[in-house]
This record gives structure tokens, sequence and C-alpha cells, in this order.
């Protein structure tokens, strides 16, 4: 292998019944994303500029949850969270607790550039984002009317949900139906479509970088932290591979699993993929999550352990791909 590669992701737990409609909406938007960064790439843009830039276009997008279209808290606002890492430099930035700024992933990557911390939060987040004078917008553009309805529903149902998902008897995805539902933390969940979003680029310098960013969980309690922000956790890249993960939070940070890929690969000598598969079977709860990789020698790859990740990939030698299902 060798040259370019990119991944995107907008989310893994997909509802069985997402209408076809909506379906193609995602296909679309991630194969506008891939073609987005295929050209910037072909421009000799850096794997984490390119990294950012597709996040900002699935942010600013209302499809997945993240940036507008945000899952919301339990009080109806959205806290967003974003984190980026360049893994040529080892550098980093991390974001939570957003209400205002447009473009949560741009922001982490000035936490990354001009701050001298790795990680800002909350008020001393917006209160930065003031100082770089970053795009903000009241908190409702972030609001769909779809998820306040999905908010409504998960409040009746007293579950926190990944969207997408109405908890009706006999529901069933990932092989778990309403009677018997998933537990996050001894809270119900219900069978879960998560959408937050990711992208992972290896660029021809072989340079790795990754970047997420999300809503979090709709109803989730406000102040809830989820992996997506965390280095290490929900996103992490290196000089041996750049990796972005979507789905049960929890569960991703318990398992460390995007450096957990970078770990196994550096100490065990695996493949990508093998990295990739080890990680998702012996570091994940079934049925939880899913993730994408790349590595520096323009290898990309996925997996998941739940009924779908929303997904695309690219490489230089023109191979392009985008799937829902398994
Ligand atoms: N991992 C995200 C969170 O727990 C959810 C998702 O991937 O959709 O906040």
């Amino acid at each position: 292998m060798g040259g370019w590669a990119l991944a995107v992701h907008g989310g893994a737990g997909v509802d069985p019944n997402l209408p076809p409609h909506r379906q193609e909406q995602a296909k679309q938007l991630l194969t506008r994303c891939l073609n987005l960064g295929i050209s910037a790439l072909r421009s000799n843009a850096s794997a984490i500029d390119v990294v950012e830039l597709v996040v900002r276009e699935l942010e600013t997008d209302p499809l997945f949850n993240s940036g507008r279209g945000s899952a919301l808290t339990e009080k109806g606002t959205v806290e967003m969270e974003a984190s980026i890492m360049d893994g040529s430099k080892r550098r980093c930035g991390a974001v939570s607790g957003l209400t205002t700024v447009k473009n949560p992933i741009s922001l982490a990557r000035l936490v990354m550039d001009k701050s001298p911390h790795s990680y800002l939060a909350f008020n001393g987040a917006e209160e930065f984002a003031r100082q770089q004078g970053v795009e903000v917008v009241e908190n409702e553009y972030f609001i769909t009317p779809e998820n306040v309805g999905m908010l409504k529903l998960a409040k009746e149902a007293n579950t926190i949900l990944f969207d997408y998902r109405i908890p009706t008897a006999g529901y069933d995805s990932c092989g778990v139906g309403a009677e018997s539902p998933l537990q996050m933390n001894g809270l119900p969940i219900s069978v879960y479509a998560p959408e937050t979003v990711g992208c992972v680029v290896v660029d021809k310098e072989g340079r790795c970088a990754a970047a997420t960013s999300t809503g979090g969980l709709m109803n989730k309690k406000s102040g809830r932290i989820g992996d997506s922000p965390l280095i290490g956790a929900g996103t992490y890249a290196c000089g041996v591979c750049g990796v972005s993960c979507t789905g049960e939070g929890e569960a991703i940070i318990r398992g460390t699993l995007a450096r957990e890929v970078a770990a196994v690969m550096e100490y065990k000598g695996l493949s990508l993929q093998q990295a990739v598969d080890f990680v998702i079977k012996h570091r994940l709860d079934e049925g939880k999550a899913g993730l994408i990789a790349v590595s520096n020698t323009g290898d990309v790859a996925y997996g998941f352990n739940c009924n779908a990740m929303f997904r695309g990939c690219a490489t230089e030698d023109g191979f392009m791909e985008v799937g829902i299902w398994d």
C-alpha cells in the first residue's frame, strides 16, 4: 500500500427500520464528505487540515449528531464536544460543553494550535471561542424539530437514546429487544443508532490525523462527557495510525478504544485491520460501538460490533465506498 487514504463515519448502530430516503441522504452526505477530502488531499492538504475540513462539513449539515442536529440534553439544550489529533506531531485539542460554537472541531483545533492546553470545557471553552473570534450562534440553531421529537420520546420512555431510536415494544437491533433492554451504567437504553461523526486521514507524507465531533447522547445529563472529546478513547492519532470511534461512549472510555488500536499495532505488530478486529473483539462490550482507522502506510479499516455503522472510505488508487449495514 501507500499513498493517501481517508475514512469518515456518521455513527455506529442504526435503526433497522431507518427509512430508505434517510439512508440515501446519509450515503450522499458521506460521499460528499469523501469527495471534499479527496480533492483536498489531491491538492496536497495535510492530514490534520483534511480531518478538520471534513468534520466541519458534517457539523454544518444537520443530518448527523454533531454541530447543527446535535442530540439534546435532558434539559432540551445542546452541549457539544469534539477532539482532534495530529499524529505526526502528537498534538491534540479537545472541547466539551459547547453551547454556541458553530463548528466545535475548529475550536478543538484552536485549543491545539493556540492555547497552552489540550482540553477546554464549558464556560472556559466558550470564553476561549470568543477570544479566538470563531463563529458563534444561538443554541437554538443546533436544535432540530426531529431531535425535539426524539427527546420527547426518550423522556416518555425514561431512556437515554442514541439518535433515531424510538423505544417501541418488540423493537430489535443488535439482537436485543425491548424486553431485555441494554443497560448503560444501570440506565436502560434502547437499540442504538448514534450518529456522532468522525474522520481519519493519512496524507501522502504518511502523516495520520483523527477528528471526532458529537452532541453526545439524546437525553443525556447536562454535564455528561462522552468518549468523543477524550484523546485515547474516542479519538487518537500517532505516527502509526489515526482512529475515530462511535457508539456508547461509556463503553468506549472503559476500553480506551482508539489508543488501544495504536497500542496493539505498536506492541503486538498487528496490521491495521488485525488491530481493529482485535480491539473490537477484546476491548469492547458486545453491541456497543465501532471505529474507523487509517495507518501510516495508507491502509484504511473499520470495525463495529453492533448492527451497522454509517461509514465511507477512499484511497489514492481510486477505491471509494460508502456503506451502512454489516
Ligand atoms: N460516542 C458518542 C457518545 O457517547 C455517541 C455516538 O457515537 O454517537 O457521546
